[in-house]
């Protein structure tokens, strides 16, 4: 994808190819889209766990027998994306921020927006009732990739574009995807590759070097969607540092620098890591030991010693994006002066990469870096020297922004699960979903996520405006991540026994959705900023 016109045709080919799947799923059933008596299609699964038939969305559960085996019936009306419920706007040819909440069009009503609204859903509600009955018929019971119920009814036409274009990429991979990626501890190459190919990974970067130049308001609608797909964080992760990570680089780089650093990245072609967190100094970033000095030789490159810990994706990736300091810090006058920024290869032959055994987000590896005498050329600093904290800290309130879009895909995810299953499970002669002690938390967490994502579409709004300042980014990522492990923690405990099986995929949620509320900077830290900046109270650290 070179532009955003590219990125419209991919939406509009994502929706051609949504339509002609809706007529073939309604041709092979028989039935039409109003078919109730589905049989279901056939699921062709790879070695990897993809589906390799489109029709399998709309068979995934039938077809995969012990999954949703615990539970008679087969699934409800909540098994639809936006994406299939119909046309998504057309003609629009406008790729509104992401994050204008649609306030409508001059001269248009409340009425009228909410119809074009439920027209960029479908329109016709008969149609998509009747898909999403059909993708709940007997024996099916849902796509391989599924969304809650609720269509986010404020989305704009570009957003939902987004959203339609990601989310067929994702209904190739489907919950056995990633539950098998978790359990084998495995990168998921396919999905990486399948996001490339669709040009998403340079969303927010330069049209120049292969972007689209949206903003953030948009990749937080692509990796909210992602998660949501039950790719959860490990979908996510996978193409987290791709979409932002190299901020600085498109910022500060020189021209050659982008060209030969941004291009493969968004290409697909590499992968970058980000090295910051140490293991003597953790949150206390300014106080990091990892060192670079000058080569005696005189060429002006440098060496770098030092260690990191929980770099994610360093078993895979080629690249790094690493911060060190280039002047002790009883040289400095700030503090924040004489770290140094470097975007450089991955030397496996001088950087020790060992994997850290973890609680979640398995298929995502993260690591301890040990690395003595690595030689990095000069052409590879980015910027000035010194002035490395300065520059990761400009990406900073935008990575915050898309972890907290990415926490509630996750939340979304859950909640479709814990819904499915409280509407489905029956004890006591009635569907648990029916005692207001399952319901009401399900309910709470609807509105807790909810509140939350007005905070971080707000947050990506202001982000992309030019606001600098870093309490709504903060905020956004606070919020999101509680509601997510709220979500989570209800969906686990909704299922019973069974939330505890790995098959009903919530134990996973939950054991990611812990993520957010450590990384990038905990909620304490959170709460440290806010008391300080918006509260005017003592720095407390
Ligand atoms: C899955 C995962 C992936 C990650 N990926 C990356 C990555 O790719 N690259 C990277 O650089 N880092 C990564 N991190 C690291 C992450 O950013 C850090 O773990 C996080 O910033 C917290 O730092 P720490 O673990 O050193 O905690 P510490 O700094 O040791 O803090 C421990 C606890 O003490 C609290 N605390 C500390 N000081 C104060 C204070 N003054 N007031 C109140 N509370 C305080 C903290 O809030 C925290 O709860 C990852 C972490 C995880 C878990």
């Amino acid at each position: 994808m070179s532009n955003q016109q590219d990125l419209l045709d991919i939406a509009a080919k994502a929706e051609q190819d949504l339509n002609s799947d809706r007529l073939k799923a309604g041709r092979q059933e028989g039935t039409g889209f109003g078919g109730k008596d589905t049989k279901g299609g056939s699921t062709s699964t790879d070695e990897s766990g993809i589906d390799q038939s489109v029709e399998s969305k709309f068979s995934q559960h039938g077809a995969t027998a012990d999954y949703g085996s615990h539970v008679s019936g087969a699934g409800n009306n909540r098994d639809i994306p936006p994406s299939e419920g119909g046309d998504i706007q057309k003609g629009t040819g406008r790729m509104t921020k992401a994050g204008d909440f649609d306030q409508g069009a001059p001269g248009e009503g409340p009425e009228d927006v909410s119809k074009r609204q439920a027209e960029a859903y479908g329109g016709d509600d008969s149609v998509r009732d009747n898909i999403r009955n059909q993708a709940a018929g007997e024996g099916t019971g849902g796509f391989a990739t599924e969304y809650l119920h609720n269509h986010f009814p404020d989305l704009t036409p570009s957003q939902l574009e987004i959203r339609t274009a990601i989310s067929k990429v994702c209904a190739q991979f489907g919950d056995e995807y990633w539950l098998r990626a978790d359990k084998e501890h495995r990168f998921p190459v396919e999905f990486h590759r399948a996001v490339a190919d669709a040009g998403f990974l340079g969303i927010c970067m330069p049209e120049a070097y292969g972007g689209s130049d949206m903003g953030i308001a948009e990749a937080s609608i692509m990796l909210q969607t992602i998660a949501e797909s039950g790719a959860a964080y490990a979908g996510a992760s996978a193409v987290h540092m791709n979409i932002f990570g190299l901020e600085p680089v498109r910022k500060f780089g020189t021209d050659e620098q982008k060209e030969r650093m941004l291009t493969p990245l968004i290409a697909g072609r590499e992968r970058a890591c980000f090295g910051v967190t140490e293991p003597n100094t953790g949150l206390d970033t300014l106080k990091l030991q990892s060192r670079a000095v000058r080569c005696e030789d005189g060429s002006g490159d440098y060496e770098l010693s030092g260690r990191k810990i929980w770099i994610s994706t360093a078993q895979v990736a080629e690249k790094i994006l690493i911060l060190v300091r280039t002047t002790p810090l009883e040289e400095v006058k700030k503090a924040s002066h004489g770290l140094s920024l470097f975007y450089t290869d991955l030397k496996r032959d001088v950087v020790e990469v060992r994997e850290i055994e973890k609680m979640g987000r398995a298929a995502v590896d993260s690591n301890m870096l040990f690395f003595d005498g690595w030689r990095v050329p000069k052409e590879d600093l980015i910027g000035e020297e010194g002035n490395g904290f300065k520059m990761i800290m400009h990406g900073m309130n935008a990575e915050r922004v898309l972890i907290a879009a990415e926490a509630l895909g996750i939340g979304y995810a859950a909640l479709r699960r814990a819904a499915m299953y409280a509407g489905e499970r029956t004890v006591f002669g009635r569907k648990i979903g029916q005692n207001q002690a399952i319901q009401h938390p399900l309910a709470d967490s609807w509105m807790q996520l909810e509140s939350a994502r007005l905070v971080v579409y707000l947050a990506a709004k202001l982000y992309d405006d030019g606001h600098e300042s870093g309490e709504y980014a903060n905020a956004a990522k606070y919020l999101a991540a509680e509601a997510a492990f709220r979500a989570c923690e209800r969906a686990v405990m909704v299922h019973g026994g069974m939330g505890y099986a790995k098959e009903y995929h919530v134990e996973r949620y939950l054991r990611e959705s812990m993520i957010p509320r450590i990384a990038p900077v905990s909620r304490e830290m959170i709460c440290n900023y806010i008391g300080e900046k918006v509260l005017g109270l003592p720095r407390s650290y």
